[in-house]
């Protein structure tokens, strides 16, 4: 659901961006209990010194960060990691749990002199929560802090995709002993309700899924990091795709798109590119919004020039949540890339490399 998770302001340059998932919860919990929802606050301004923490580091490297995304487990700092050297990663990748377990070390260290109570209970949750942050994001496993580390150690004699393939492989093993783990806890731990032992299976059985998609994503981009950097995004331009005026009305549009054949519209809105979310039937259901302008449904879309590689375009699109992307050439648009073409063009290219790469070992 991206568009839905909120900008909530700008730190050291960095805009800072509310899940949408967290927003759920932090809603949740307000209905439940107001202390709840406090410790909630808390445990928002840990995830956030976690990552700004991260975000100073990088930029002591002088590399950008984009944005920092704060979910219930973590948060996520989208940077430019493209030119990140491996012993830049390490540093950056540590410094997050680092900060956490200094906070956490800080509250305890604080507890035994809070007086008895709310406020005891609170300096307590605060240490814990910190102390976890710390130690749970240095599991060495992707997409984890911990994974970053250990492949930047890793690279430094191997190769970018060797180190990726090892860590890859021991956080699969780290979080399928954290399943067994967690079930046999379940199992056997005295004083849970049977409800509870299930919610604490289901719970950690849904953390390691997104743990694993998130691990092989990162895989993925290792091989096409690896075997498809001399594709460019000239290699999957498309030009299906028109420009109109950002005023013209929806009706003219959907006149020109049956004419183009085309149902993919942009228009330009001072330096940004917008594709125009053209509404379904379904959100349109009297036909009220056809003279509505254009520029009412746009979102922007990220730029790249026609010479950079796809590699490069496919890590944009992503990190922007954008399933297309526009190419400039000098000051015009030369076309678009699609996510999804851009894939297949990448998978084709990369399968192709590792079958002759296959062939030639065995020969
Ligand atoms: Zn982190």
């Amino acid at each position: 659901m991206p568009g839905m998770s909120p900008n909530i302001g700008k730190i050291a340059g960095v805009e800072i961006q509310l899940h949408w998932s967290f927003l759920l919860l932090l809603l949740f919990v307000l209905i439940v209990s107001l202390y709840v929802f406090a410790l909630f606050v808390i445990l928002f301004i840990c995830v956030l010194i976690h990552e700004l923490a991260h975000t100073i580091t990088s930029q002591h490297y002088n590399i950008k960060v984009k944005r920092i995304v704060l979910l219930p487990i973590g948060g996520v700092s989208v940077m430019d990691l493209d030119k990140v050297k491996p012993s830049q990663e390490f540093y950056i990748a540590l410094a997050g749990p680092l900060a956490s377990i200094a906070l956490g070390l800080i509250f305890m260290a604080l507890s035994p002199f809070a007086p008895v109570g709310i406020i005891r209970q609170t300096i307590t949750f605060t240490f814990e929560i910190n102390l976890l942050l710390g130690v749970f994001n240095l599991i060495p496993g992707f997409p984890l802090d911990g994974g970053r580390v250990f492949r930047a150690y890793l690279e430094k004699s191997r190769s970018y995709l060797r180190a990726t393939q090892v860590t890859v492989k021991l956080g699969n093993i780290v979080f399928f002993l954290f399943v067994v783990g967690t079930i046999i806890f379940a199992i056997y731990a005295k004083g849970y309700s049977m409800v509870e032992r299930e919610f604490i299976v289901f719970y950690d059985v849904f953390i390691v899924m997104f743990l694993y998609s998130g691990s092989q994503a990162e895989l993925q981009s290792a091989y096409t990091r690896q075997y498809a950097s001399d594709l460019y995004v000239k290699d999957a331009i498309s030009k299906n795709f028109m420009i109109v005026n950002k005023n013209e009305s929806l009706g003219s549009v959907y006149a020109k798109m049956l004419k183009k054949h085309t149902n993919i519209v942009l228009f330009k809105d001072g330096a940004d590119v917008k594709l125009a979310r053209i509404p379904t039937q379904r959100q349109n259901p009297n036909y009220s919004i056809i003279g509505k302008p254009v520029s009412s449904f746009g979102a922007k879309l990220p730029i790249v020039e026609y010479d950079s590689s796809l590699y490069k375009a496919l890590n944009e699109m992503q990190s922007e949540n954008s399933a297309i992307l526009v190419v400039r050439k000098g000051p015009r648009i030369a076309g678009i890339v699609t996510e999804q073409h851009a894939e297949s063009i990448i998978a084709l290219h990369v399968s192709k490399k590792l079958s002759g790469r296959d062939k030639h070992a065995k020969s």
